[in-house]
């Protein structure tokens, strides 16, 4: 078991496989995306498998893919199968933006992967073109269904809510869990990003949101959801999905945070929401050992912050747009 200096047990870790994505959504990347990680800067798959492997002889034991869109990486699936294969892994989960699901979801359920989520900030589909310029709804929603029928259950929602861009859909999503079994998550918007600057006026605390599903739909009761990670579940009575509230900065899980990232590029991010990293990707090329490696995860664990500081450096940032006239 990996604990940190908090007593908290680490047994969770993030991949990003790729920082490249098919989409733009606007609150995460600019149009013009982002300047690209070289080819030779990206873990190679068999560098990834290794960090896993002394991750779980560690006891690391839940894996998620992301990205970047992790879709858009060739052999995935032979990626997926390997790591399944890995003794101690139980769990691996995807977050996808669903553009390429259709094609991925049966391969990628026998390769071993268990579950998705996936990322859908509106119902409607000329807004979800406006939201991640270059996707489509129908085809996000086909990818969602060959989940289901792929057994990647259960399968999850992620909706980032902004006021005035779609926190009037809040109620319509929660009602999609009166006839599917769909998982809707809605999650704060966090400063970072695109358009972190507009965070302050656009922000709906998860509470808000909460409150006004129940305003229009009633209470919701608690319920309970495998991998629910940090979100709050609850459920409409009678509802076949749940709803999960994810308020990374308005309700902060950081004491229950059990979880290290691994960067496309070969960093290890003891913190999902700060900067700080520790180089992994030097030591995989100059021939780490298995305990090399394990050194370097006990070092990220080690550094792990009691906590994020993400409303601090908005107020930070404010005061500094403030003062630049910005
Ligand atoms: N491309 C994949 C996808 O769309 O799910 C995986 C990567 S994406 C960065 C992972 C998740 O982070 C998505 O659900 C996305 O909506 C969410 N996200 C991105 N920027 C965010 C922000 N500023 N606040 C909250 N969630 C954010």
């Amino acid at each position: 078991m990996l604990n940190d200096s908090f007593e908290r047990t680490i047994d969770y870790l993030r991949i990003s496989i790729t920082d490249r994505c098919n989409l733009r959504c606007v609150y995460c990347m600019p149009e013009e995306g982002v300047p690209a990680c070289s080819h030779d800067d990206i873990l190679r798959y068999e560098e990834i498998e290794r960090v896993v492997r002394a991750a779980a002889a560690l006891g690391v034991s839940k894996l998620r893919i992301t990205g970047g869109e992790p879709l858009v990486r060739l052999g995935v699936v032979d990626l997926v199968r390997a790591l399944a294969r890995i003794p101690g892994i139980d769990d691996i989960a995807l977050t996808t933006n669903g553009m390429l699901l259709r094609r991925y979801a049966a391969p990628l359920a026998e390769a071993g992967l268990r579950r998705v989520n996936v990322s859908l900030d509106t119902l409607r589909p000329e807004r979800f073109r406006a939201i991640t310029r270059w996707g489509d709804l129908d085809t996000v929603l086909d990818g969602i269904d060959a989940a289901f029928a792929a057994g990647l259950e259960p399968v999850k929602t992620n909706t980032v809510v902004m006021r005035g861009q779609n926190d009037d859909e809040v109620v319509d999503l929660a009602r999609k869990t009166l006839d599917t079994r769909w998982h809707v998550r809605f999650i704060e918007w966090m400063p970072v990003g695109a358009a972190a600057r507009d965070w302050r006026a656009r922000v709906v605390p998860a509470a808000e949101i909460r409150a006004r599903i129940e305003a229009e739909l009633g209470p919701l009761v608690p319920a309970k959801v495998n991998g629910a990670g940090p979100a709050r579940i609850f459920k409409l009575p009678d509802a076949a999905g749940t709803l999960g509230f994810i308020g990374a900065v308005s309700e902060h899980f950081c004491a229950s945070c059990n979880r290290l990232r691994l960067t496309a590029d070969g960093k290890l991010r003891p913190c999902l929401l700060a900067a700080d990293e520790l180089d992994l990707r030097t030591p995989l090329r100059q021939g780490a050992s298995q305990a090399d490696i394990q050194a370097l995860l006990r070092e990220a664990i080690h550094a792990k912050p009691r906590g994020h500081h993400l409303a601090e450096c908005a107020q930070v940032r404010d005061r500094a747009m403030a003062q630049i006239g910005g």
